[in-house]
């Protein structure tokens, strides 16, 4: 049976983000995370050389949960974890950004949950394998709002903290981005086009831990407001 629009399959919905002030949305092409960007992170994590170059890596972007949707529990773990982080929203394509014109390719910024699979991150950095299973699974990437850089400015100085159930995680001030967002951009497009509706999640930092069904997790930057996700159940095994 033909689906309207020539597919063969259901394509569905692109994701996308409500934002601040305006009833358009900005529409979610790839969703582009920095790790190792925090020092004090990671040194808790105790893996890295102190002195190794933050990294690269993805997450699909129908991994994007927004504010107020379900964040069921992942299948596979036994070790959920929350990262907050500042992220970036690109709104104008370049491919080797100079650092000085890096900030004009910035549509916005948003809060967002870099959710870990921590047991899975782990035994695939142990075996040399890629984080997929660890970093890049369904649901990974809870996001709040789009906020226009024309509302909020370019924050590079500001407090990030994350609590759980009220109780604080995590504490830090964007300053201590060992990338920077100018920085971010200008390495990150040396290896790959940006393009309109690219999400950067830009680190996190020390007191990452896990949580469980229940749990409400709330994040918060300075200048853009907080977002709040509570851990659901898990999806019931055989679930379409
Ligand atoms: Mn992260």
């Amino acid at each position: 049976m033909t689906q309207p629009g020539g597919h063969v399959v259901e394509p569905g919905p692109r994701p996308s983000l409500a934002v601040r002030g305006s009833t358009q949305r900005y529409p979610v092409r790839r969703i582009y995370c920095i790790g190792r960007n925090y020092l004090a992170h990671i040194r808790e994590m105790g893996e890295a050389d102190e002195r190794d170059p933050p990294i690269f890596f993805q997450k699909p972007g129908d991994a994007l949960v927004e504010e107020g949707r379900p964040l069921p529990y992942p299948s596979a773990t036994q070790d959920y974890q929350y990262e907050a982080e500042l992220v970036v929203a690109i709104g104008s394509a370049g491919l080797g950004i100079p650092l000085a014109q890096a900030l004009d390719h910035v549509y916005g910024y948003a809060i967002g949950l870099d959710m870990t699979r921590r047991d899975l991150q782990r035994a695939a950095a142990k075996a040399g394998h890629p984080w997929e299973n660890g970093k890049a699974f369904d649901h990974s990437a809870p996001c709040g709002e789009v906020v226009p850089a024309a509302l909020c400015g370019h924050p590079s100085k500001g407090a990030l903290t994350l609590s759980v159930n009220g109780q604080p995680r995590q504490k830090t001030d964007l300053s201590q981005l060992i990338w920077n967002v100018p920085e971010i951009i200008a390495n990150l497009s040396l290896l790959y086009r940006l393009m309109p509706g690219d999400l950067i999640y830009t680190g996190t930092p020390d007191g990452v831990g896990p949580v469980v069904p229940g749990d409400v997790i709330e994040a918060r930057i300075e200048g853009l407001g907080a977002f709040r996700a509570q851990v659901g159940e898990p999806l019931p095994a055989g679930a379409a």
